[in-house]
């Protein structure tokens, strides 16, 4: 183009754009951006598509037509988190201000004076996500905008392989392999359908314990674990990404023999290798593999993740969203682990509602410090009812881009996935046995 053509074009598109400028200085003039507003009704919505149970708050506004959700799923004690925010948070969040999320969080997160559990983080989690719904509705943005904006396209994710040979996870490994993933959690259970552990649990050979009983040998579980690994990377070479959850149900020096055994598997992570009690260990664990360590499923309280973190003792932290309280507590627990080298693993489990987990891509996207994320991909339902749940290609899960978290839920169709009245699902943690009849922690 020549010099005065071009001077003459870039005129042009500058007058261009002081004209909308100004037009769109003239469309806010005389009103403020946003009207201050009210929470005019909180409540629960329970709904169970694929048997877990899911817990979803709704938070409606004097704005007419402009409410949001988010996810408080505690499945093991559901209902003690729907008392928590219809008959606790409900009554103090009436009448304020759904803009203040801040001071909301602190408030109700201090108001109970004992605090950090399980119950309470989900039912503050629920209303939290769905203030920043409202939040993002306001603003006509995605969340992830409102968090200072994309550090990456997608979220690279990791899925889950298992079975009861070898050769079964192998295939398993293949068949996400072959559907452009490049991080696979691979598992193995001598019984049939497991994914856990190692024992053949013939309730015959067993008759003091209960029928009910997950049988888990620590010893059989740590030598054989090794031998998968050793067949895995024969077999699919080195060129995938392959994880391993031990879900802490081993003993500390279970933990080093296994830590060491799996070093020339080159893992991409090792995850939860002992329970949230055993932390003070982690120490002498990081000195003696060189296997990155994944931890924090089961974290609910700043104090279980802030030494291990800052000490650089694991490599990804894995909280389950929800259960630290939401996005504003996930979102300091990233910044915090930055500097450390530490990086984000948020657990996404199926335990997660699909407002969950797009609070936890929302971070993915945003965080410099992501590592991977856990894949759950909903079923039929569960997506007919959460309408917008995030997309997935070639192993990548994109941002919903719509304003909020982008997902509406179907009220009405949600009524017709009720909970079952199956309690003894809420005691499957509790049943994992070790020979002799002890339990073992998760
Ligand atoms: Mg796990």
């Amino acid at each position: 183009m020549k010099r005065r053509n071009f001077l003459k074009s870039a005129s042009i598109a500058a007058l261009t754009a002081a004209g909308t400028a100004k037009a769109n200085a003239s469309a806010h003039a005389g009103r403020p951006r946003y009207e201050k507003i009210k929470i005019t009704n909180v409540k629960v919505v329970m709904t169970s598509p694929e048997r877990v149970r899911l817990v979803v708050v709704k938070i409606e506004t004097s704005d007419p037509g402009l409410y949001g959700w988010g996810c408080a799923t505690f499945n093991q004690r559901a209902l003690v988190v729907k008392t928590a925010v219809e008959e606790y948070l409900k009554p103090f969040l009436i009448g304020k201000n759904p803009d203040d999320i801040t001071d909301l969080w602190q408030a109700m997160y201090t108001s109970s004076y004992w605090r950090n559990g399980p119950v309470l983080n989900n039912a503050i989690s629920g209303v939290e996500m769905a203030l920043w719904d409202i939040k993002g509705k306001r603003a006509n943005m995605p969340v992830y905008q409102l968090l200072g904006g994309k550090a990456r396209f997608a979220a690279d994710l990791y899925a889950h392989a298992g079975g009861s040979t070898f050769k079964e996870v192998e295939d398993s490994v293949r068949s996400w392999m072959e559907k452009g993933y490049r991080n696979v959690r691979a598992q193995f259970n001598a019984r049939k359908g497991g994914t856990y552990g190692s024992g053949n649990f013939d309730p015959k050979k067993h008759p003091n314990l209960p029928p009910e009983t997950s049988l888990f040998e620590p010893q059989v579980y740590v030598r054989t674990i090794p031998k998968l690994f050793d067949h895995l990377r024969d077999k699919l070479g080195f060129e995938v990404n392959l994880l391993h959850d031990t879900h802490e149900r081993i003993s500390n020096s279970q933990a080093l023999y296994l830590g060491k055994a799996l070093e020339p598997h080159e893992l991409f992570f090792w995850e939860d290798p002992l329970p949230p009690e055993g932390v003070n260990f982690f120490e002498t664990l990081r000195q003696h593999t060189t296997v990155p360590i994944a931890m924090g499923e089961l974290f609910n309280n700043p104090n279980e993740w802030m030494e291990i973190v800052k000490e650089q003792y694991i490599d990804y932290i894995r909280v389950h969203i929800s259960q630290i309280g939401g996005l504003l507590p996930a979102h300091r627990l990233s910044n915090f682990c930055e500097p450390f080298g530490v990086r984000t693993a948020w657990h996404g489990p199926g335990d997660n509602s699909p407002i969950g987990h797009a609070a936890g891509i929302a971070l993915d996207l945003v965080c410099q410090n992501f590592g991977v994320q856990e894949q759950h991909i909903f079923n039929q339902p569960a997506q007919d009812i959460f309408q917008g749940c995030l997309k997935i290609e070639n192993g990548y899960c994109y941002a919903n881009e719509a304003p909020g978290w982008g997902i509406e839920v179907d009220e009405e169709l949600a009524k017709k996935f009720p909970w079952r009245g199956d309690t003894s699902f809420d005691y499957f943690w509790g049943q994992t046995r070790k020979p002799d009849g002890s339990i073992i922690k998760p």
